[in-house]
């Protein structure tokens, strides 16, 4: 098999209370697994898409075949997604960033308060199903949205950060109220973990 589902890197209970063990285990062992088997199914009907990395797929859609150019942005979009997601995240996180990343996030946004509010903003601004993202752009940062799992590695910008507010993210805990999810999500950010993918490259 081209890809591979990786493993979540904490238990499936240690973001809990925000993040709940239920929908950790649903999410990952059900929702990101369908992402990773369908695009290895696309995969199967063109080998040679095997042969590269995500990353280019995504980066390249229109080099991928017809036949299978939406498996590939829907399921190795909804692969990559996630793969990020589990990283991006921690038992005993959040807080507020460091370094280098802090000052840039200072530059862009004014002050890291007023990031968190612009990036909820665009979490809970995103109608329907999709991400939030925290982006490169040029030698700069930019925040995001995109419909549902679309990167943006698709439009040429390098993702640092991104939340899932597609409801299966958070249904199960929060029902109907995004906000409340998005706010407590802050708790379990991992800002070494970007840090270090801002700082890649
Ligand atoms: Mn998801």
């Amino acid at each position: 098999m081209a890809f591979e589902l990786p493993k979540l890197p904490y238990a499936v209970d240690a973001l809990e209370p925000y993040i709940d063990a239920q929908t950790m285990t649903i999410h990952h062992d059900k929702h990101h697994a369908a992402y990773v088997s369908n695009l290895n199914g696309a995969i199967e009907k063109h080998p040679e898409l095997g042969k590269k990395s995500l990353e280019a797929l995504l980066g390249d859609l229109n080099a991928i075949p017809e036949d299978v150019r939406m498996v590939v942005r829907n399921h190795g979009g909804g692969t990559w997604n996630h793969s990020m997601f589990w990283e991006i995240m921690a038992p005993k996180a959040g807080g507020a960033p460091k370094g280098e990343l802090a000052k840039a996030i200072d530059k862009v946004f004014n002050s890291f308060d007023n990031f968190k509010a612009e990036f909820e903003k665009a979490a809970n601004g995103r109608f329907g199903s999709g991400w939030a993202w925290l982006v490169k752009k040029g030698s700069g940062l930019a925040i995001v949205s995109t419909p549902n799992q679309d990167n943006p590695l698709s439009d040429g910008l390098t993702p640092v950060m991104g939340i899932d507010v597609w409801e299966h993210a958070y249904y199960l805990k929060y029902q109907n109220r995004r906000a409340e999810y998005v706010t407590n999500w802050w708790n379990t950010v991992n800002w070494d973990a970007i840090a270090a993918r801002f700082a890649a490259k």
